[in-house]
């Protein structure tokens, strides 16, 4: 059996059993605690727009956040919880440099070797020109909120939507 990657930030819906609703309601009322708590703990910088961490970050600058009762690496849980599973055997490269930045925007997943390729060629920012879907990030499929966070349009309609029929399966 190959060992797969776990899973952290993304809540495994259970599909069977007898109270299957409740234990769903119950994943997306602790989804919804932890994205608040992970929201609360960066700062965007309006010239890079980089979410920088403000809470715990190790000597290496990389941001620690506890998840599920373990301290996890907070760009994983971002990219994890706004894009979905980062492939197995893959790595997250910063590409913006900054190792304390948690906008999944900034972060791609790679094989060990890119990753140390790159951090060994010059270091320049690079920006992404589509989203981690494809979607093209041109005016009209991009969305900046009032932190200054980048979004592809499509993906935030998909998401609003999924989101929006979990919660109201949950109140009635
Ligand atoms: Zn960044
Ligand atoms: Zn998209």
């Amino acid at each position: 059996m190959p060992r797969t990657v776990r899973q952290i930030a993304i809540v495994s819906m259970p599909s069977i059993g007898r109270d299957t609703a409740r234990r769903r309601c119950t994943d997306i009322l602790i989804m919804a605690d932890w994205y608040a708590r992970f929201d609360e703990k960066f700062t965007v910088d309006p010239g890079t727009g980089c979410w920088l961490w403000t809470a715990f970050t190790n000597p290496k600058g990389y941001s620690r956040f506890l998840l599920h009762g373990k301290s996890e690496l907070a760009h994983r849980v971002s990219y994890e919880r706004h894009i979905g599973l980062i492939p197995e055997g893959l790595e997250l490269d910063h590409l913006c440099r900054v190792p304390g930045c948690v906008n999944p925007d900034h972060l791609e997943a790679v094989t060990h070797k890119e990753n140390v390729r790159r951090g060994n060629s010059v270091k320049v920012k690079r920006a992404k020109t589509h989203c981690p879907k494809g979607h093209l990030y041109d005016a009209e499929n991009t969305y900046i909120d009032e932190k200054g966070h980048r979004s592809c349009i499509i993906c935030r309609r998909t998401r609003s939507r999924e989101w929006y029929s979990r919660v109201s399966n949950c109140s009635s």
